[in-house]
């Protein structure tokens, strides 16, 4: 088994469904169903998806994750660590921006005030006070 892997939480977080009805689970790989032919939910949990995501927890990666151009090497250690954090994210701390995990920023209160005060927000306003 490899310790090298590639950093890339796309197939936990991440679903395309094409025009003509295939399922990936990012835009690299091939895809892992049809959604004319089954269930999306059998899809999504099924063999294919669940041999994707266990190439890249291993690290016997499948040949769209070994030439991957998209995505950085990482530990299998590493990428085990950030698909639980990711899965057992209760209270939604964390997002996954370009394969990658990361704790959303806190919004500040001079973006809170610029928000409230901007006119996108003037119709919720109206709408609140009524
Ligand atoms: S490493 Fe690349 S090919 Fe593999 S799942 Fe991630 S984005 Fe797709």
């Amino acid at each position: 088994m490899s310790t090298i892997s590639k950093a890339c939480l796309d197939p936990w977080s991440f679903l395309l469904i094409k025009a003509d009805g295939n399922v990936c689970l990012c835009c690299w790989s091939e895809p892992i169903g049809n959604v004319n032919s089954a269930d999306l939910d059998a899809i999504v949990s099924g063999l294919k998806a669940q041999h994707l995501r266990s190439s890249l927890l291993t690290g016997e990666l499948l040949k769209c994750c070994s030439q991957c151009p998209a995505r950085d090497d990482t530990t299998t250690e590493k990428l085990c660590a950030d698909v639980e954090t990711y899965l057992n994210d209760t209270k939604k701390l964390y997002a996954v921006s370009q394969g990658k995990l990361f704790l959303k920023p806190k919004p500040s209160k001079h973006w809170l005030k610029r928000i409230w005060t901007s006119k996108l927000v003037r119709p919720l306003k109206k709408m609140l006070s009524r």
